[in-house]
């Protein structure tokens, strides 16, 4: 390719950088697309049906510090020398999120939190399809909110965003912003400060006005410690277990209660389909930003109904000689883990280990004691597992792969028990991703 100034470097070619290279050419921009890793042979094929240059093993700087503007891929971490290359020419670095709500009037309805963001955004998405809305599904779920801007035509948008994307979004606005959680993730890109993280998930505030709404978990310690140091200019939609200090949604008498005047109904707790005390909350949430679009309350009982989860979270997959296998391959941090331990009704064979966060496993301690008497260590370093959870006097088993880790499982537990993946930990030491984890770990089940 010529060597002419670009307006648009798009660098990871990702879903996210797919998209956004699509968006930016079909708005008349020169775009370069660059990925120091491989790009897969569907993506360039993609690239090249819209005309798009490309470049994949290296960043050719000559180019890329010559952009206009530079769309990152949240994969990217600021520390990488190409970022730190650009921010020193003052070159503007967005996120693809940032960059399509520019091209887009849709109404946004935006998640995020450590823990839950794909379930709610499935259920919230599930929900206003199930009401006949015009609806994108966006984000970190998998989709790229450009790509569907560039090529669809839709009046909302259900967008999963992650911390990762939040930190490059500046004049991006959610209508609507849901806060689930804060528990300590992902540390290791945000200097080891938890207080960094707490600003990146707090940025889904940001612009926001009185006419927009902001959803969040009243009960987080976290969260209401960080309210009282902000302004918040949307209107403020607090849900909780208790209603103690007028949350729009509440348990009374194993009712879930809505009460968003003039809108205000219940529904029984027994009649949500998703299982555990983190998916009502989830259910909260999602079914707040649905009344505050007012889909009727009967949709969204019928969607609550009917809503199956998503795969990798708290999945059955078999009952094989009485032991009940559970996939929550997505549990990559330590409160995720803690949700599923709690919701556990046996004990318990916990398969956990991959690649550790910054983790500190204190969270799980007294659940691992009290429901489970076998430890699976799944990675290529359990050195941080064994220094926290040895001197509890458990059974441990180090494995290194999947097959081994369910083979280890099937003969620890008893008939009755459940044996569960949930590892507390990202599984890049050995896995592709997660899903891969998940399949694998499937796989083997079925196969015993
Ligand atoms: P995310 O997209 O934020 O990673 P998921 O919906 O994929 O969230 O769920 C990830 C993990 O967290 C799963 O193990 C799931 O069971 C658990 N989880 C789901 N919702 C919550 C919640 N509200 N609080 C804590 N853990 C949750």
């Amino acid at each position: 390719m010529n060597k002419e100034k670009i307006d648009i470097v798009v660098l990871g070619a990702g879903i996210s950088g797919i998209g956004a290279a699509v968006l930016a050419k079909i708005k008349g921009f020169t775009v370069f697309v660059s990925d120091n890793g491989s790009i897969s042979d569907d993506d360039k094929a993609m690239l090249t049906q819209y005309d798009i240059p490309w470049e994949e093993g290296k960043h050719t700087e000559s180019i890329i510090l010559t952009a206009g503007e530079v769309i990152k891929s949240p994969g990217i971490p600021q520390k990488a020398l190409i970022i730190q290359q650009l921010l020193a020419k003052g070159i503007s670095i967005i996120s693809e999120i940032e960059f399509a709500k520019r091209y887009t009037t849709a109404k946004m309805i935006c998640i995020t939190g450590s823990n839950g963001k794909t379930t709610t955004t499935s259920l919230i998405y599930y929900t206003l399809k199930n009401a006949g809305l015009n609806v994108g599904l966006a984000g970190n779920i998998g989709q790229s909110l450009a790509f569907q801007v560039a090529t669809c035509n839709y009046d909302y948008y259900v967008v999963e965003l992650s911390s990762f994307q939040l930190d490059d979004m500046y004049d991006f606005k959610a209508d609507i912003a849901i806060l689930l959680n804060i528990t300590p993730d992902h540390l290791d890109r945000y200097n080891y400060q938890f207080q960094n993280y707490v600003d990146a998930k707090f940025r889904i505030t940001r612009n926001q006005t009185a006419d927009d709404i902001f959803i969040y978990w009243n009960d987080d310690p976290v969260i209401t410690a960080e309210l009282k140091k902000r302004e918040i200019q949307a209107q403020q939609y607090p849900f909780a277990l208790q209603n103690k200090n007028n949350e729009k949604a509440y348990l009374q008498d194993n009712q879930l209660i809505f009460n968003i005047p003039p809108t205000t109904f219940a529904m029984p707790h027994e009649e949500i389909a998703l299982q555990g005390i983190h998916n009502l909350y989830n259910s909260m949430a999602a079914g707040l930003a649905a009344s505050s679009i007012n889909v009727k309350k009967e949709t969204i009982r019928d969607s609550f109904r009917n809503f199956q989860g998503v795969a990798h979270r708290l999945e059955y997959v078999a009952t094989v000689r009485g032991i009940r296998f559970i996939n929550d391959s997505k549990a990559t941090n330590v409160n995720s883990c803690w949700y599923a331990l709690q919701s556990m009704k046996t004990p318990v064979v916990l398969i956990l280990g991959g690649t550790d966060k910054g983790n500190d496993y204190t969270e799980i301690e007294s659940l691992v004691e009290e429901k489970t008497h076998t430890l699976i260590f799944l990675g290529t370093d359990n050195s941080k597992l064994h220094a926290f959870f040895d001197k509890m006097g458990k059974k441990i088993i180090d494995v290194s792969s999947m097959k081994d880790a369910v083979k280890a499982a099937y003969e620890n537990a008893n008939k009755g028990e459940t044996a569960l993946l949930s590892p507390c930990c990202a599984s890049f030491d050995l896995f592709k991703n997660y899903e891969d984890r998940g399949d694998q770990f499937k796989q083997c089940v079925r196969s015993l």
